[in-house]
């Protein structure tokens, strides 16, 4: 198309045009909105109010903005997310938007809009519902997981593949971020005042930091599956009937634990927040009950469909004749989901991105209660995640806390 610069509200409304999948007929009053948040990428929302047919371009930004500096980032993380989305919509159908075109130069991803569906992490705010997640998400990560792992996909071709989502940069953000900022003095960290003790005791507790620097090492080296790697609530869209998931920009071959730890620790921290959003304590029993059902049916659906996976699918011959072997690796995925998810939560609480569900509590005491809650329980998934053999062991964390 042509050489990279952002892209005006006009250029993505000529670009759209251009659509035929989308805009057969070429519309001359196409409308358009920017509607991404703006730090680290342009989301174009373009309308055709004639027919009602839409459709999102989004576009990278070759630096990030964060609290007022600016650091450079690659482009390429464009191609990543493109390449990441096409590849989760073949292995898990209808769960992720469809791509409709790649632009490289630009950095440039035109896919379905799902203006339909809310954020997940407004939806749990406001106390929605979603029966249909579980199994959707489930699905999504059994299969995603499974067939880029080398117990689903030939080993020689897999090499080739994590090649392909080499993410240095993206990848450094999350290992500061995530496994270093939140246990040491960083200009990076950004907290409450009130929280000042709970800080310190991240940057002193021993056993903490050696169970964070184990799930670092592992982020650094075990290449076990391609992750979507930013697998929040705010990157989940919804409606009680359909799930998709979007943003896969830190894509790459990890842990796949990772992308478990991602969904479970981000329910536990809207789990932390009840008291923020429900009007009185019965309410927020009953969400926080409804909370820890939906994580119990994400693992014990996400364990039955990846074994099943395996018995149908698996290609390493020695690993899938080991019933052991088997049992093993399920346990070990679910300790990583443990320690990931801990390590998830406490980020999200003195590092330097917040979640909204306990940022925006309006009531300072509700919201350092809520950060207090979000600390004890991660504090304790990440100590106790090697030594974990059920799903069971972490409600019983959640559940004790609150
Ligand atoms: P970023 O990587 O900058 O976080 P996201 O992919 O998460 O970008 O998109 C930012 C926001 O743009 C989303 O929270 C959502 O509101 C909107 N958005 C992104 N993709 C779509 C889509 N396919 N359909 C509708 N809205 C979208
Ligand atoms: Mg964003
Ligand atoms: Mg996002
Ligand atoms: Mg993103």
């Amino acid at each position: 198309m042509s050489a990279y610069h952002p892209l005006t509200e006009r250029e993505a409304i000529e670009i759209a045009r251009s659509l035929r999948s989308v805009f057969p007929d070429a519309p001359d009053n196409l409308s358009c909105r920017e509607i991404g948040d703006g730090n680290l990428n342009l989301v174009f929302h373009i309308t055709d109010p004639a027919s009602g047919r839409s459709v999102i371009l989004k576009q990278a930004l070759p630096y990030a903005k964060v609290v007022g500096e600016s650091w450079p980032l690659t482009l390429d993380r464009a191609r990543i997310e493109s390449e990441a989305l096409i590849q989760e919509g073949k292995l898990a159908p209808g769960l992720v938007p469809q791509v409709y075109a790649y632009d490289a130069e630009l950095a440039l991803t035109i896919m379905e809009d799902l203006s339909d569906h809310v954020i997940m992490r407004r939806g749990l705010m406001e106390g929605g519902r979603y029966p249909k997640f579980a199994d959707d998400i489930s699905t999504f990560l059994a299969r995603t997981l499974f067939f880029t792992s080398d117990l689903g996909m030939n080993q020689q071709e897999k090499k080739l593949r994590v090649r392909d989502f080499i993410n240095p940069e993206l990848c450094k953000i999350t290992e500061d971020l995530i496994f270093d900022d939140p246990y040491t003095v960083s200009a990076n960290n950004n907290y409450d005042a009130a929280i000042e003790d709970e800080a310190q005791a991240l940057r002193t507790d021993e056993q903490l930091q050696f169970e964070v620097a184990l799930l670092r090492e592992k982020f650094l080296t075990q290449a076990q599956a391609l992750l979507h790697g930013d697998l929040h609530t705010g990157s989940i869209f919804i409606t009680p009937e359909s799930t998709k998931v979007i943003d896969p920009e830190f894509a790459y071959y990890g842990p796949a634990g990772f992308d478990i730890g991602a969904v479970i620790g981000n329910l536990l921290l809207n789990f932390a927040s009840r008291r923020g959003w429900d009007k009185t304590e019965a309410e927020a029993d009953d969400y926080r009950q409804y909370l820890v059902t939906t994580i119990r049916d994400i693992w014990t659906q996400f364990e039955a469909k990846f074994r099943a996976l395996w018995d149908e699918h698996g290609v390493d011959r020695l690993a899938s004749a080991s019933a052991v072997y088997k049992d093993d690796y399920m346990n070990r995925l679910l300790q990583d989901t443990f320690g990931y998810a801990g390590a998830k939560m406490v980020r999200r609480i003195v590092g330097l991105a917040h979640v909204a569900d306990i940022d925006r509590i309006e009531d300072a005491a509700r919201r350092e209660a809520a950060q207090r809650l979000a600390l004890t329980i991660g504090k304790s998934l990440i100590k106790t995640g090697r030594q974990a053999t059920s799903i069971e062991q972490l409600i019983d964390i959640a559940l004790t806390a609150a």
